[in-house]
């Protein structure tokens, strides 16, 4: 009951961006937090780039103890909070913050959650060549934590937009970063050399816009690039299976939708707030 769970000790963790009333992170720390008797709670607050520099203020002035941003504060808020784990500074983004003692660190867990995705699925993310689509901020924090966390290579295509000058910073951070990966960066309309770079990869991903509904009708892959031994992923989760992933199942692919990455940054973040493991099948058993 709400008047024996939330009490004057309670703790805080908050979701921070604009919109948020759509989020599923409220319901699902909550039922964490209850689920593991932790006198924490969870909730959203609408806020806008302007109002982030208050907004760090008021998180140390209330002790909120940690939480996330989300769109269009990820960005805004690498350069607002104290620390940054080594992802985070690469990416420059944030979504997951901690609050410790009037310090905040700043991380980004959608490349963690990408990576332990795959790595549910029975795929082991080192030594691999990855083709990633797209260089936006999904993109981004994957392609970083894919070359932090040991792949081989990386190759990025981008159409021809503002994104695609990200793709080549990103390449151009990783040399340092990451120095034994190698990256490269291919315009998106050179359909023979992602057909090439396809066919030597281990790991296709989808990390754009297309699959995701109005998109969803649409795939940047022609499927007669496919083979049954490429592993594909896509970072779009709504809806579930994308036009790529159903494609990549009709030639016998391994897939890795983005519904798992969205269900593992989660809980790469409650392990920072907490300290422990979500409890991800209590959830999903509760979800479904
Ligand atoms: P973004 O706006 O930062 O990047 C958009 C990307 O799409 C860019 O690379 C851009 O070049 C590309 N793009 C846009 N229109 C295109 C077109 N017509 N043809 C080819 N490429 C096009 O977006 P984002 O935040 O990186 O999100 C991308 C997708 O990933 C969204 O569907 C989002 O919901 C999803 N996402 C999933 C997770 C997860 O945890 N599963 C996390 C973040 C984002």
């Amino acid at each position: 009951m709400m008047e024996k769970r939330i009490a004057g000790t309670t703790g805080l963790f908050c979701l921070l961006g604009s919109p948020v009333g759509h989020s599923g992170s409220p319901a699902m720390y909550n039922f964490s937090f209850q689920n593991q008797g932790l006198d924490y709670a969870y909730m959203a607050f609408d806020v806008k780039k302007e109002g982030m520099t208050d907004a760090i203020k008021a998180i140390k002035l209330m002790n909120i103890r940690g939480g996330n941003f989300t769109m269009p504060l990820k960005n805004i808020a690498a350069t607002l909070v104290d620390e940054l784990s080594p992802a985070a500074k690469v990416v420059g983004a944030v979504n997951v913050f901690v609050n410790q003692d009037g310090k905040i660190t700043g991380h980004i867990t959608d490349g963690i959650g990408f990576v332990r995705n795959l790595k549910e699925n029975g795929v082991d993310i080192k030594g691999k060549k990855l083709v990633v689509i797209g260089a936006g901020g999904a993109a981004t924090a994957l392609q970083v934590q894919a070359a932090l966390d040991g792949a081989q290579a990386l190759s990025i295509f981008n159409q021809d937009d503002e994104f695609y000058a990200r793709a080549e910073e990103t390449a151009q951070k990783l040399a340092t970063a990451a120095p034994d990966v190698t990256v490269h960066v291919y315009p998106l309309a050179d359909q023979a050399k992602l057909k090439a770079e396809i066919a030597d990869a281990d790991i296709l991903v989808n990390a754009t816009v297309i699959g995701m509904k109005p998109y969803d009708d649409q795939s940047l892959v022609d499927p007669s690039f496919l083979r049954a031994d490429l592993v594909v992923a896509d970072t779009v989760y709504n809806p579930l299976k994308t036009k790529l992933i159903l494609d990549a199942e009709k030639v016998g692919c391994k897939v890795a939708p983005g519904k798992g990455m969205l269900l593992w940054q989660g809980a790469a973040a409650y392990e920072l707030f907490v300290g422990k493991q979500m409890p991800v099948a209590e959830y999903q058993a509760y979800e479904a």
